[in-house]
């Protein structure tokens, strides 16, 4: 099945199983905003769990804090935001459709690259175990002239990004005969900067509102609390403050599903370091986050790091951790050293002194900054992706299964009686009350056994239980797993020791440890 159809299954997947719906539905919706029904919420609430407890359990020198979303408005001037927090946009005049300049020349790049994969690909295929990666890349006609292509444009688009030159972003597309993906035409106009934030006022009019943003991010309530944080928490160099919030983006496009939305939920970590250590904290950080994704067990394959071709002028590293997703390898997190440029800007504009007195040298100076940031949301689609699969089962029967990490899936067990009657209700509903303190564990009467494994496999509950008229003699039930569908019988007194440890939050952290 095409890429793009098994994403479009997903998306109508999530609406069916009350994952991710529309906001705002019944009135036709709202462009790129979305609202969690009852599996995606806790899918979220776990991934977001596993995240803070990374950090805030897992670091003894990491605390969290929960800052407002609404911040004065000198803090935007002081980060940046309100002069440079601008995407170049075009718009297509035939198909009236608007797009990022940059994103159409990176998936440009994208397909360069996805057609030197394909002849690797073919090659491989061709030779066999006698393949040599290396030595084709360097020798094939095809690959070399599709790679030359693609540095060619790499180095124009670097450029042309690094002077935030409208004009040769606009020759390139030109040049490059990208096309309107809607129309096909390239029929374009010229590029404009478009700022990202949204604006709202505080107080009423009469005694003077003030304009003010919804944060675009949420590290800067991170920067702006570093002393209060610092002095409470009597911190030494180096320490890390983190946070999860809403951050809001007023995005030119807006259409695919929640990897780009204009509400989005963000988990940040700012780092804060002695000047001079900043890079071999970034590798060091690099390399927890990495890890930390990898432990869901997806395969290092669907991972890699994507150095900024543009770094922004207060950092002196960058990279994205991408994942694989149904429409190519894309950014998830990004990993940032930002000098002490935050840091020093909130000092200039705040009128404060904003330093670490360093006790061991006895100097003061203005911390360095390592963030990770990365998007709930875009966390969970990267989930829901790698989870969503289609198996033909044996006598023609298919089912659709997301086989979540257990630790992540919003139920984790599901009781259910074989009939409704007999006092299997009564039983299985005893076994819930049990369990329930320790997991999600869900009760579910309703449709034939076979119906309820496939409506619990649609949600990714890793274990089912069905209680029998033998329970009643016995006391053991028939436990069903999700990605086998092996079933064994086992005591009703065992369920919590066989279950809790797989599903729990701690037996991911400690893959990190
Ligand atoms: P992009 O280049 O895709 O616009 P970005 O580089 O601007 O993203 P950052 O500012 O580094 O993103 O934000 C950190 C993280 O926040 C991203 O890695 C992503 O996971 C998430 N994020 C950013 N913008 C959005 C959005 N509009 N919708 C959902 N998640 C987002």
């Amino acid at each position: 099945m095409a890429q793009e159809d098994v994403f479009k299954k997903i998306v109508s997947h999530c609406k069916e199983y009350g994952f991710v719906f529309p906001s705002s539905e019944i009135y036709d919706g709202l462009g790129a905003v979305y609202d969690y029904g009852q599996n995606g919420v806790e899918l979220k609430n776990n991934i977001k769990q596993y995240w803070w407890q990374s950090m805030v359990l897992l670091h003894d020198n990491i605390v969290g804090i929960d800052s407002a979303i609404f911040m004065h408005p000198t803090i935007w001037k002081a980060s940046g935001h309100v002069d440079a927090f601008n995407d170049p946009l075009i718009d297509n005049r035939d198909s009236k459709k608007r797009y990022r300049a940059d994103v159409l020349i990176e998936d440009k790049m994208g397909k360069y690259e996805e057609k030197i994969a394909k002849e690797i690909e073919k090659a491989r295929k061709r030779f066999g175990d006698a393949f040599d990666e290396e030595k084709f890349r360097q020798t094939n006609p095809r690959v070399l002239a599709e790679q030359e292509k693609l540095n060619a444009l790499h180095a124009r688009y670097k450029a042309a990004m690094e002077q935030m030159d409208l004009a040769e972003l606009r020759q390139i597309i030109l040049d490059e005969e990208i096309v309107c993906p809607i129309s096909g035409t390239k029929n374009w106009t010229d590029v404009r900067q478009f700022n990202l934030m949204f604006k709202t006022e505080m107080g009423s009019t009469a005694d003077g509102a003030m304009q003010i943003y919804l944060r675009p991010e949420t590290a800067q309530g991170i920067f702006v609390n570093y002393l209060n944080v610092q002095k409470t928490g009597r911190m030494k160099l180096p320490f890390g403050i983190a946070q999860i919030g809403k951050a809001f983006r007023n995005e030119i496009v807006a259409r695919q599903f929640i990897f780009r939305m204009r509400e989005f939920e963000q988990m940040e970590m700012q780092y804060f370091v002695k000047p001079g250590t900043e890079i071999e904290w970034f590798n060091q950080w690099k390399q927890w986050r990495m890890a930390w994704h990898q432990a869901l067990g997806f395969g290092a394959e669907n991972y890699r790091f994507h150095d900024h071709e543009k770094l922004a002028h207060y950092a002196n590293a960058a990279t994205d951790v991408e994942f694989h997703m149904p429409f190519g390898f894309k950014e998830v997190e990004g990993i940032h050293s930002r000098t002490n440029f935050d840091l020093s800007q909130h000092e200039k504009y705040s009128g404060k002194s904003i330093k670490y007195f360093d006790p061991e040298s006895g100097e003061s100076y203005t911390p360095y900054v390592i963030e990770t940031s990365i998007g709930v949301d875009r966390m969970t689609l990267s989930v829901l992706c790698h989870s969503y699969q289609e198996e033909q089962l044996e006598g023609g029967e298919t089912r659709v299964v997301l086989k979540f990490p257990p630790q992540l899936a919003p139920v984790k067990l599901s009781v259910m009686p074989l009939v409704r009657k007999d006092g299997l209700p009564d039983l299985a509903k005893q076994i819930v009350n049990d369990l329930k303190f320790h997991f999600n564990t869900h009760y579910d009467e309703k449709d034939s056994i076979g119906k309820r494994y496939r409506r619990q496999d649609a949600i990714g509950t890793p274990y089912c239980v069905t209680v029998d008229y033998d329970t009643l003699k016995d006391n053991t039930v028939t436990l069903r797993m999700r990605d086998t569908m092996e079933q064994r019988r086992v005591k009703i007194s065992e369920l919590r020791s066989i279950i809790e440890d797989t599903v729990s939050i701690t037996s991911l952290l400690k893959k990190l440890v």
